[in-house]
């Protein structure tokens, strides 16, 4: 059995996707839901991303037994702060955000007295917002829940069951190797796609109508993901620090390894690392966490972004 009230604190990509999901999947679940823009929530209402969107964060949760933040990694503090004194005391804590151990840290401080059971569904889109949920989001994504040591097992198969009703595979997972996992396959990238789409932006000698026009050779891919949300991308890596760090020194090294094959001209080092990189890309497809089809299934991503294969993030 899950949760019979839901509450939503962040009415964006993350928290509206949720709220659809559950009235899509969980039917007999209660909604609530606030956002702190108030454009956010009258948008939010019209688009029914909960049952009830409540004009005070006190007001969502009062009745809750689960409470989601959704807000970005910087807020999630003071968004556990703000319903502390209304929440109830046996609800259970949980969050969304793309880092963990930070999240949990936040969280703990600002609601002590609860049982708090991170998680992060590694499901997006670069698009963020009230307009940029659907309920589709978590369908056969990973959800990785990090519960801290001595957690509530009743409360944590609770959250289980209800991640996997909203269509995710659940993982269990520590928090410190949640964030250096992510810091190699979601961090980091995002951080080489936001410098290479900078830089060839700045590049004088070839204009931007170029960079364009002719962007369908890899570049393209990258400016998807470098289009991701500022405020989202700025927190991880200020959340994240110490591992997207420690993954940013082993690519330098192995940046500065092809570099150097490049210069001699050492083709042979150069083709055995394209052929372990393409088997990589084989097991991705194998695995259903992405689409084999030419153009990765673009055509069908336009028309329903329901079924987009290649989620952003995160
Ligand atoms: P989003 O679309 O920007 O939605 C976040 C919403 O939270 C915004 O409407 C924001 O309002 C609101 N907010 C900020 N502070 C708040 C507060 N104190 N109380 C209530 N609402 C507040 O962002 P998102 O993509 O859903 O991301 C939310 C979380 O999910 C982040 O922690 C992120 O790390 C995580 N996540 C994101 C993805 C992804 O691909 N996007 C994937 C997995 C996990 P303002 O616009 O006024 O700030």
């Amino acid at each position: 059995m899950t949760f019979q009230r839901v509450a939503i604190i962040g009415l964006g990509l993350q928290g509206g996707s949720i709220g659809l999901a559950v009235q899509a999947y969980l039917p007999d679940v209660v909604t609530t839901g606030y956002d702190r823009d108030a454009i956010t929530r009258t948008r939010a209402a019209e688009r029914r991303l909960v049952h009830k969107v409540c004009d005070t964060a006190a007001e969502a949760v009062a009745d809750c037994d689960l409470v989601i933040f959704c807000v970005p990694l910087g807020a999630m503090g003071i968004a556990a702060e703000q319903v502390r004194a209304a929440l109830p005391a046996d609800a259970l804590v949980s969050d969304v955000g793309s880092s963990k151990q930070v999240v949990a840290k936040a969280l703990g401080e600002a609601l002590p007295d609860h049982v708090i059971i991170p998680a992060h569904p590694v499901a997006g889109t670069e698009n963020s917002g009230a307009d940029a949920g659907f309920a589709e989001l978590f369908r056969n994504r990973w959800c990785i829940v990090t519960p801290p040591p001595q957690t509530n097992l009743v409360k944590l198969s609770q959250l289980v069951a209800f991640w996997e009703a909203l269509g995710a595979n659940v993982e269990i997972m520590d928090a410190d190797h949640h964030d250096l996992v992510l810091a190699v396959t979601s961090h980091l990238p995002h951080l080489i796609a936001y410098t290479i789409v900078g830089t060839a932006s700045d590049l004088e000698e070839v204009t931007q109508s170029e960079v364009i026009k002719y962007s369908a050779g890899g570049f393209r891919d990258f400016t998807r993901i470098a289009a991701s949300d500022p405020t989202m991308w700025r927190d991880v890596f200020l959340s994240n620090r110490q591992a997207v760090l420690t993954m940013l020194q082993r690519f330098t090294e192995d940046l500065t390894a092809l570099q150097r094959a490049i210069r001699i001209g050492d083709g042979e080092t150069l083709f055995n690392h394209f052929a372990r990189t393409r088997a990589t890309r084989r097991s991705i497809i194998e695995e259903g966490q992405d689409d084999a089809r030419p153009d990765f299934g673009r055509a069908d991503h336009r028309a329903d972004h329901r079924t987009d294969p290649k989620p952003a993030d995160s």
